[in-house]
């Protein structure tokens, strides 16, 4: 599938200018992100909860305690609303009203499930653990048969998604470009900086290239 299919439910209507139903640039979003809010609707209320994930294929996945009222409510089935944030940059303008972000965002609609069987578990979080650090699986202590069985581990297929996106420069009143306010954009970007070693390090273990190669 190339594009999502557009339907009343994703379909960006407030500047569709800015929308692509696109599924490489939709993944592209979720993958860069280090964060999601999983939204949904629990006896008449609803909720928006932030989370870890990582993608499998056309499935997002999400972890947590069993004890997790997110995890039990996805893993029952229910529909779940995700949205991704990425922040590019402020968008400054000489008015106050076109001040703005720049910004990558995806909104995707799912039915959420148990992932139960063990392997296919070990798989989700070895995906969720290298979504957060490429290449740490490797490196580190799998969990054991009872962390295995506190960790719960939903997936949530993508049946339908959305991307929106502003880049570029402000746009102000024309008017108000002769204003003598300097505007522009200032690019911001997530960045690492140095590792600090946990206290209780051993001495002499080096900090892995993995942490040391980091690049979001
Ligand atoms: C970092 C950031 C900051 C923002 N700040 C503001 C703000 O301060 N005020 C404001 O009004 N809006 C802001 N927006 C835009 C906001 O996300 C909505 O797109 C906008 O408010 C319109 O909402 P709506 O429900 O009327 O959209 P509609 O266009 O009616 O939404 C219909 C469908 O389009 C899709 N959609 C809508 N918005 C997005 C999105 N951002 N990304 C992916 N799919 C989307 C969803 O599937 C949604 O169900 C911001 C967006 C980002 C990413």
């Amino acid at each position: 599938m190339a594009e999502f299919a557009v339907s009343p439910r994703n379909q960006v209507k407030r500047v569709p200018a800015r929308a692509s139903y696109d599924q490489a640039t939709i993944y592209q979003i979720i993958d860069q992100a280090l964060v999601c809010h999983v939204g949904f609707v629990q006896d008449g209320l609803p909720s928006v909860i932030p989370a870890n994930h990582a993608r499998l294929d056309d499935v997002l996945l999400l972890h947590g305690a069993q004890a997790s009222r997110l995890m039990q409510h996805v893993g029952a089935g229910h529909e779940v609303c995700v949205a991704i944030t990425l922040v590019d940059g402020l968008v400054l303008a000489r008015s106050v009203a076109h001040h703005s972000l720049n910004f990558r965002s995806v909104v995707l609609f799912g039915r959420g499930a148990i992932v139960d069987e063990e392997q296919e578990k070990l798989r989700a979080l070895k995906v969720l653990t290298e979504h957060i650090l490429p290449g740490r699986w490797d490196e580190v202590r799998e969990p054991s048969q009872s962390e295995l069985k506190a960790t719960a581990v939903v997936s949530i297929p993508i049946d339908s998604a959305s991307a929106k996106v502003r880049c570029g420069p402000p746009a102000d009143d024309e008017e108000d470009y002769q204003l003598p306010i300097w505007a522009g954009v200032l690019p911001l970007q997530q960045g690492a900086l140095e590792p600090v070693d946990e206290p209780g390090l051993s001495a002499g273990i080096p900090v892995p290239d993995s942490v040391l190669n980091y690049n979001r």
